[in-house]
């Protein structure tokens, strides 16, 4: 993909070197340089939650795990469900299913929630990005990759001039979670409670009808393709980028969480190209 002097500016800033030469910014360039925030790692939380799927983390477990409550594991760790699912999930329309969503109590994690998170972009966006779980400020927020994860993630789209703000479907993303509350103590979700709340983000795709799916972080990797790729659970994340996965016929990219981004920067350059990809697929 060529990039002009901005965008190579903007990745830059991000700590994202591509190989082609840099060029000599422009004013704009160097405006943008000099104002975008530099992405920190924050306080444990929503950002440092999840972002699983580095190749040296291992599987199936968070490395900056905060501890669980006594209480609370006794109260919420991955309790059955209290109620059944609505039965006519699969006929729902958008604000049926937001509704749906936000009065759902069919797993342990609604008596834990402050908000569901059930996610934001313009509804015919071409773009779905899949997370995993709400950290704490999502779970506070009621919106889907905030904090400086998300401004990372926001910023790696700026420079494809997408958006999740925008009004124009073909320049917007749609941004969701397997999970659409959030796990407590910051926990790993339970396969469970991804089992249980799948049916959700099973009716946003068929709603939203996207041409490309960026699944991002090892829980939403492990949720999208579980169907189509063997031992999906047991293989690096690393290993599934760089194909083109499917899930519901949708094209599925593999990337790195960006929680995980902004503990590990040298892997930035990977979620790049992974970016890059679903790009070319449009
Ligand atoms: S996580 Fe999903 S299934 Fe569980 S209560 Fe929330 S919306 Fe319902």
């Amino acid at each position: 993909m060529e990039l002009d002097a901005r965008q190579r500016a903007m990745l830059e800033e991000m700590g994202i070197r591509v190989w082609t030469p840099i060029e000599s910014m422009s004013e704009d360039a160097l405006a943008f340089a000099e104002s975008a925030p530099v992405p920190v790692p924050g306080p444990l939380g929503s950002d440092t939650r999840l972002g699983s799927g580095g190749p040296t983390l291992p599987t199936q477990t968070r490395s900056v795990p905060t501890p669980v409550p006594a209480e609370a594991k006794s109260s919420v760790y991955a309790e059955p469900a209290s109620r059944a699912l609505p039965a006519d999930i699969a006929a729902m329309g958008w604000d049926d299913l937001e509704t749906a969503v936000a009065g759902c109590q069919a797993c342990g994690l609604c008596k834990s929630r402050k908000n569901t998170v059930f996610g934001v972009g313009h509804r015919q966006a071409r773009w779905l990005i899949v997370g995993e779980a709400p950290g704490e400020n999502e779970d506070l927020q009621g919106e889907p990759f905030v904090g400086q994860a998300g401004k990372l993630l926001d910023n790696m789209l700026k420079v494809l001039g997408r958006s999740r703000t925008s009004d124009d479907e073909a320049q917007s993303v749609y941004i969701a979670n397997v999970l659409k509350c959030r796990p407590p103590g910051n926990r790993n979700p339970a396969p469970e409670e991804v089992l249980q709340c799948e049916p959700y983000l099973r009716r946003q795709v068929a709603l939203l009808q996207p041409r490309i799916i960026l699944a991002m972080g090892r829980f939403a990797v492990q949720s999208l393709l579980q169907h189509s790729v063997p031992d999906v659970a047991t293989l690096p994340l690393g290993r599934l980028r760089g194909q083109v996965h499917r899930y519901e016929g949708v094209p599925v990219v593999v990337s790195y969480h960006p929680a995980y981004l902004l503990r590990t920067p040298q892997d930035k350059a990977k979620a790049w190209e992974d970016l890059c990809l679903a790009q070319s697929l449009m």
